[in-house]
């Protein structure tokens, strides 16, 4: 995409015998398209996903996990303009500058799109934000984070009945990380790597509506569409890991145009089902009710509840 000296036309202003400049070519799919094009082009394939794996359909209420960064910004977007009933989840994870920053795009957005969103704190959800709770718990900030968040999402979608939660994952994302994945054979993970996951469990269905456009197709849209995101990345998580699979993946592409596509797409139709059909031996036993809040939960006491009562119930006492 982009970098392309050679001036090129867009291909379907072409078809309809009109010469206008395109503003991006996609190597991948060899398409040179206007701006105009493009546009409609991203929402096709938007749309096309959410169909082919079914996700969800127009009666369905769906709730989008917003992060302020320009994934989940532009799912959160693109599903209103075609017409789905989306709205925005956001949690606030006490990171200094870097969550004030992603909250008030997502208040930005929110009133671009005439939506409220649901907003979360976890100093007053929880009792800390995650600077806190990485040294009260010792693990990475990124499994605490991940912890925290699944467990609110759920919450938020069962209490206001959400079906569906629906994350900004794109094409870099799923392919890098399977890539990490089979290197490591990590098969517990490899049995639940699916771009729709039904529900279950107490859990709502699971849906990356972006899984067929690149990070950069992505970037491309939301700045040629105005929508307000933040570049700033969290500067707690330990993303090198991520970064160094997805440079890999880059370069496989570079070598061989459309491998990224190929790769992830082939595991999904030909690969998944075989681990899919083993999943209840690689993935850990079943999940019950955690016994002080009700939400699923490995053990008997859910790891959020755990950790409101490391930090002593303050934030009970606060609410009441
Ligand atoms: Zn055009
Ligand atoms: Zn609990």
């Amino acid at each position: 995409m982009g970098g392309n000296r050679r001036r090129r036309l867009c291909q379907v202003c072409k078809s309809k015998g009109i010469r206008r400049e395109a503003v991006v070519y996609m190597k991948e799919h060899r398409l040179a398209l206007c701006k105009e094009h493009f546009t409609q082009w991203f929402e096709k394939r938007v749309s096309e996903t959410v169909k082919e794996f079914q996700m969800f359909k127009k009666s369905e209420k769906i709730l989008v996990a917003v992060s302020g960064g320009k994934d989940s910004q532009t799912l959160w977007y693109v599903l209103n303009k075609l017409g789905y009933n989306a709205d925005g989840f956001f949690i606030h994870l006490g990171i200094g500058d870097y969550s004030d920053e992603s909250m008030e795009k997502v208040k930005e957005l929110g009133k671009k799109l005439g939506k409220e969103p649901f907003i979360v704190g976890l100093e007053e959800e929880v009792g800390a934000g995650i600077p806190l709770l990485q040294k009260l718990v010792g693990s990475t900030a990124c499994s605490i984070c991940g912890r925290l968040k699944r467990h609110h999402f759920n919450k938020v979608a069962r209490r206001f009945g959400y079906k569906v939660v629906a994350t900004g994952h794109n094409l870099d994302d799923e392919s890098s990380s399977l890539l990490a994945n089979l290197v490591n054979w990590n098969t517990k993970y490899l049995a639940k790597k699916y771009p729709v996951l039904p529900e279950e469990n107490g859990f709502p269905r699971k849906v990356k509506p972006l899984v067929k456009l690149t990070e950069e197709q992505i970037k491309f849209y939301a700045d040629l569409n105005g929508i307000p995101y933040t570049s700033r990345t969290c500067p707690m998580g330990d993303t090198a890991n991520l970064h160094f699979y997805k440079e890999i993946m880059n370069t496989i592409e570079n070598h061989s145009v459309g491998t990224k596509y190929r790769f992830y797409f082939f595991y999904l139709k030909k690969v998944f089902p075989l681990f899919n059909a083993l999943k209840e031996e690689l993935t850990e036993g079943t999940l019950r009710e955690c016994k002080v809040c009700g939400e699923p939960s490995p053990s008997e006491v859910c790891f959020v509840c755990k950790l409101k009562m490391k930090l002593g119930n303050n934030s009970e006492n606060a609410k009441s």
